[in-house]
């Protein structure tokens, strides 16, 4: 089969690898039929992500049709169309009982297109199969579903739920890439008030009014802290939310979080960042942490099948997956290509 195969920093190709094989039980192989790339392919493509070993197959989003399963999979049987879980999880162990799926115990997590191999690739096997996968309902847009497998879950669970945020709040965003924008589209479920979006890029900027943005803040300038006190007449916001993975992001959040008010940290860091605690000591705010585990995957289904939620508003370029070195281009460079999620079908 035809894959993507990492081979250490900046260093992939699309290449010929055998078709993977059940190894335990609880697997399945899922044949793919859409997949995506990720803001995290492109960390681990810079050697950020030390876990990813040379002669990865990438990728850990994407939906497929069920080609094998192990003896014990129950929940999906040969045929069934799949959404795949970016989070692999057993769901007996007490983290998984608890809910917290991406520090599974038994060997689950955020494994797949990092420790196992991913799904830029026209099969891929799906450990804890019947736990990892969820069956799509017939006439379900599947490139919408694409979008379900990390970002949506991730802006949700990370931003939205652990920011707490009620009707009535105002919410900054910093960040406007594909993660920022899935939490504004799922923040809209708790009716804020007003729905602030931070960036550099205008384009990026545009697309957050589209999906509901209240305002939005060009950070070109480094002066997004006192746009957004303007804004707000000079209280700050009650959930601020880092979308990006950077030190001066979480420094606009601590900036610009009212007193009593949150800050919901997505991003992933890879240095360290300094904490204002001389500021936010006697602030009552709550900050949170969190790698998704995809709990909310089957409501966000619900939401998507009934029209709630439109995140194939996040697509802007599609490709066959033979194509899948051109659209790592595109994706790279997403500011001049004006790309945010991009679609790779296995024709
Ligand atoms: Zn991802
Ligand atoms: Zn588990």
């Amino acid at each position: 089969m035809q894959a993507l195969v990492y081979h250490g920093p900046g260093i992939k190709a699309l290449e010929e690898r055998p078709d993977p094989i059940l190894k335990d039980a609880t697997d399945a192989i899922v044949r793919i039929t859409k997949t995506t790339i990720c803001g995290t392919d492109l960390h681990i493509m810079k050697g950020d992500v030390p876990t990813v070993t040379a002669g990865r197959i990438l990728g850990h989003e994407g939906v497929g049709i069920v080609e094998q399963v192990g003896g014990s999979v129950s929940n999906v049987a040969i045929g069934d169309h799949v959404l795949i879980s970016c989070i692999s999880s057993c769901g007996r162990c007490s983290n998984c009982k608890a809910g917290m799926y991406s520090h599974c115990e038994n060997g689950g997590g955020w494994i797949l297109g990092n420790l196992i191999d991913g799904t830029q690739a026209e099969l891929v096997r799906i450990p804890f199969a019947d736990h990892s996968l969820y069956p799509i309902p017939s006439g379900t847009d599947e490139e919408a579903l694409v979008m379900l497998s990390d970002i949506l879950p991730t802006g949700f669970e990370c931003g939205v739920l652990s920011g707490a945020i009620r009707p009535g709040d105002s919410v900054a965003i910093v960040g406007g890439g594909p993660i920022g924008l899935a939490t504004l589209l799922t923040a809209r479920f708790y009716s804020p008030a007003e729905v602030i979006v931070v960036d550099v890029d205008d384009n990026r900027l545009e697309v957050a009014k589209t999906f509901g943005a209240t305002w939005v803040v060009n950070n070109s300038d480094g002066q997004a802290v006192e746009r957004v006190m303007a804004l707000t007449g000079n209280r700050g916001v009650d959930v601020a939310i880092e979308a990006i993975g950077q030190a001066a992001a979480f420094d606009i959040c601590q900036a610009i979080v009212t007193a009593g008010g949150h800050i919901a940290n997505i991003g992933v860091h890879g240095k360290p960042v300094q904490l204002n605690l001389d500021k936010l000591w006697s602030h009552n705010i709550t900050l949170t942490t969190r790698l998704v585990d995809t709990v909310s995957t089957r409501m966000l289904m619900k939401s998507v099948v009934a029209g709630k939620l439109q995140p194939a508003r996040l697509i802007t370029h599609r490709f066959a997956l033979t194509e899948v070195m051109k659209a790592y281009d595109t994706f790279g460079q997403a500011k001049e290509e004006r790309a945010l999620k991009v679609i790779l079908t296995n024709e």
